[in-house]
């Protein structure tokens, strides 16, 4: 059975003129029983660089009988019901690439022995150590780590959302819940997405050569985790929806309200010892992200499309560290080597991966002039 978006003759120009079918791969008589091949044919195996035990092909439709799903032009509507679940679920495949890629890593880290670490030498008698000694293959090991556990948290934080969408009887929470996904989903795709592509190169890396060659899947995860960015809607696409639609115009009142939310939690926990050296960071990195969401806000359309891949970026490391403050509030009374670790990744987070944000900050609030300087012409002249 194939899900199909085709034009009905006379429809409307553009994307209001798209209606939804199903176009199955045999006809079906009126008794129940298949009947002839509908016109669809295989025309050829896509030939990928990764995902290849996904047999993705190109399909023919000839004089095909298709079934109206839905209403006549309102095609794209119902398609963006199944995409929403889509974009989830791709940006969950980044996060879980980023994971696997994470283990193996950790795993060669501690059995590769390369050079000489520096002082104190887990063994002297050694003529070399094994390279998780080295600053900065746990630089980028615990840069994976720190912000797949943090990505985690705002998934399941999602899910919480999405399951009061689906499942609560008070309409106002239906409706909060319902706009809070629609928030999110473009950062999850596009945010989660990015990080199985960095995680995984980063992960090769630590890999060296043996990362490059075949038998160790490093570079097999590289090649899956590339389409995650692109299909789905690209990230651009992604970042724009976030621009455009879920923090500008109708939806702006509450995005505004979502980082309000975020805003008085951590003011609420900002002046507890414990927890303090987390939460004060991710406030200061918050209210960045208000003010660059107020001048997005108020951009025009090709300002906001020239900011909008950076602020996504800058959106979802900074609502990670929110979930990362969250996290540790909630474990503030917990003693123990398990909890522990957790306020060492939280801390790592937020004074190595977060102050990226600062410098998106001011790229973003920088405007599109750079941009637009250089005109189509002059690069193609
Ligand atoms: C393996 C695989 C499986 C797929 N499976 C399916 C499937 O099952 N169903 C399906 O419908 N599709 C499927 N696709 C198609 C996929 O969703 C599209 O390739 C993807 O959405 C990008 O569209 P495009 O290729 O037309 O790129 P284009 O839209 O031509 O984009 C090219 C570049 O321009 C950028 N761009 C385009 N518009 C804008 C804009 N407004 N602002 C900023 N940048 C922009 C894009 O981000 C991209 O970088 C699949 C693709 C692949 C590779």
């Amino acid at each position: 059975l194939h899900l199909v978006i085709a034009r009905i003759a006379g429809a409307p120009a553009g994307t209001r003129g798209i209606s939804l079918f199903l176009v199955p791969k045999f006809l079906i008589n009126d008794d129940g029983s298949l009947a002839e091949r509908n016109g669809v044919e295989t025309t050829a195996i896509e030939h990928k660089m990764g995902i290849r035990a996904s047999a993705t092909c190109s399909l023919n439709f000839v004089d095909a009988t298709g079934y109206l799903i839905g209403e006549e032009n309102r095609g794209l509507a119902a398609m963006f019901k199944m995409m929403n679940i889509e974009r989830m679920t791709v940006g969950l495949q980044g996060l879980g690439m980023a994971d696997i890629a994470y283990q193996n890593a950790l795993n060669y880290a501690v059995e590769r022995r390369q050079s000489k670490s520096p002082a104190p030498r887990p063994d002297d008698t050694k003529a070399a150590d094994p390279i998780i000694f080295q600053p900065e293959m746990q630089r980028q090991l615990l840069t994976i780590r720190s912000q797949v556990e943090g990505a985690r948290a705002l998934s399941v934080y999602t899910g919480l959302q999405v399951d009061i969408m689906e499942r609560s009887a008070d309409a106002a929470e239906v409706a909060a819940a319902e706009a809070t996904v629609a928030l999110l989903t473009p950062v999850i795709k596009a945010h989660f997405s990015d990080l199985g592509m960095s995680s995984t190169l980063s992960a090769q890396q630590i890999y060296g050569g043996h990362g490059y060659i075949r038998e160790h899947g490093m570079e097999q995860l590289v090649r899956d985790c590339r389409i995650a960015p692109i299909y789905e809607g690209t990230n651009e696409v992604q970042a724009i929806d976030l621009v455009a639609r879920k923090v500008s115009g109708r939806q702006s009142e509450f995005a505004n309200q979502f980082l309000a939310g975020w805003q008085t939690f951590l003011e609420d926990h900002r002046a507890e010892d414990t927890v303090s050296d987390i939460v004060t960071p991710a406030a200061a990195a918050l209210q960045q992200l208000v003010d660059t969401t107020h001048w997005i806000q108020q951009s025009d359309d090709a300002t906001q499309r020239g900011a909008a891949n950076q602020y996504l970026r800058q959106f979802g490391l900074t609502i990670i560290a929110c979930l990362w403050a969250q996290i540790i509030v909630s474990i503030r009374d917990k003693g123990g080597a398990f909890y522990d670790t957790k306020r060492k990744l939280a801390r790592f987070y937020m004074q190595r991966v977060l102050p990226e944000t600062a410098s998106i900050a001011v790229t973003v609030v920088g405007g599109a002039d750079a941009l637009a300087d250089i005109g189509v012409g002059e690069l193609t002249g």
